[in-house]
C-alpha cells in the first residue's frame, strides 16, 4: 500500500482520482505530487504542455498511480471540459489557477473585474458544479480550493484577488454546509502566504528592478517579516492538501487553513 511520501502515513485514498487543476508548477505541482504519493490517480492541467509533461513524467517515475495530463486554459470553457473528461472520476479537486495581476482599482475596467472573477471565482464555482453532486452520491469527495492568505489579511495592490477569492470563499462557506456535508464531502480553502514558486520569485525581482535594490537583499526583508524567516516550499504545501484530501480529514470542512509561517499576526 502506498504511503503518503510526505507524511509517512497512510492516508487511505489509494486509487481515487483527483483533478488538480494548474499544476505543472508551485502550489498546484506541490498537491500532486503529495496526491500521487499517497497512491491517488491524477489529471493535471496546465496552459503550456511541455512544463506540463515534464511535471507528468517526474510524477509517473514515483511508479506509484496514474498521471493523466490536459495542457488548456483552466478559465474556459473548453479547458474545463477536457480537464473532467479526462478524469474518469473526480473524487478530489484541486482548484488552482494563476492569480491576478496587482494595481491600481482606478484604472481597473468591467473587463479587467470579470477577467479576474472568471477565473478566480467562477472557474472553480464551475468544477464544483460539475463534480460535486457525483461526489456525493459515491459518498466520498474533497475540494481545496488554493486562494491566498490575502482573504484573510487583504493586499491592498491585489484588489482583485481579495475580492475574486473572498467571493469565492464566500460561495463554498455556504456550500461546505450544505447536504453534501453529511454525504462525505467536504470543501475547504488553502490560503497561502509566501511560498517558493516561480510566481513569488517574479514577483519579488519586480520589486527589486523597480526599487533598485539587490534581489537577495529583498529576499531576506521579506522573510525577516515572517516568524519563520522562511519562504515556505510546494512540498510543505502539498502535503497540507493532501491530508486534507485523506479519510483522516472527513470532519474538516468549511474551513480556511492558513499556511504562512506565521505572518498573519492575529489569535483566530
Ligand atoms: P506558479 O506561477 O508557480 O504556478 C502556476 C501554475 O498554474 C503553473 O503550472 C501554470 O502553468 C498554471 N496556470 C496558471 N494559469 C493557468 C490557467 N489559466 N489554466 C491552467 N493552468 C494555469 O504559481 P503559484 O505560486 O504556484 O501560485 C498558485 C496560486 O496561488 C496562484 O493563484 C497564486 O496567485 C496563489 N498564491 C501564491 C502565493 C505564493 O507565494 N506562491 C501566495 C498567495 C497566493
Amino acid at each position: 500500500m502506498a504511503l503518503g511520501t510526505n507524511l509517512g502515513m497512510n492516508l487511505g485514498i489509494e486509487g481515487k482520482w483527483a483533478l488538480v487543476c494548474a499544476a505543472s508548477k508551485g502550489l498546484g505541482k506541490g498537491c500532486a505530487q503529495a496526491l500521487v504519493g499517497a497512491g491517488v490517480n491524477v489529471v493535471i492541467t496546465a496552459r503550456g504542455a511541455e512544463a506540463l509533461e515534464a511535471t507528468a513524467a517526474e510524477l509517473r517515475a514515483l511508479g506509484l498511480a496514474e498521471v493523466r495530463t490536459v495542457a488548456g486554459d483552466i478559465t474556459t470553457a473548453a479547458g474545463r471540459a477536457a480537464a473532467l473528461a479526462a478524469c474518469p472520476q473526480v473524487d478530489i479537486l484541486v482548484n488552482n489557477a494563476g492569480g491576478p495581476p496587482p494595481g491600481d482599482f482606478r484604472t481597473w475596467d468591467r473587463e479587467v473585474w470579470v477577467k479576474a472573477i472568471d477565473a478566480n471565482m467562477l472557474t472553480p464555482i464551475e468544477l464544483i458544479k460539475s463534480t460535486v453532486d457525483a461526489m456525493a452520491a459515491r459518498g466520498y469527495g474533497r475540494v481545496v480550493n488554493i486562494t491566498s492568505a490575502a482573504v484573510k489579511a487583504p493586499i491592498d495592490v491585489l484588489g482583485l484577488s481579495n475580492g475574486a477569492r473572498s467571493g469565492l470563499t464566500g460561495f463554498v462557506a455556504g456550500l461546505a454546509r450544505s447536504n453534501i456535508a453529511g454525504k462525505g464531502v467536504t470543501v475547504n480553502g488553502l490560503l497561502p502566504g509566501a511560498f517558493d514558486t516561480d510566481r513569488l520569485r517574479t514577483t519579488v525581482q519586480a520589486f527589486a528592478e523597480k526599487s533598485g535594490q539587490d534581489i537577495e537583499k529583498v529576499i531576506h526583508d521579506r522573510q525577516r517579516n515572517i516568524p519563520a524567516q522562511r519562504f515556505g516550499t510546494a512540498a510543505e504545501f502539498g502535503a497540507v492538501c493532501a491530508f486534507i484530501c485523506s479519510v483522516h480529514a472527513g470532519y474538516l470542512t468549511g474551513q480556511n487553513i492558513l499556511l504562512d509561517g506565521g505572518a498573519y499576526p492575529g489569535t483566530f
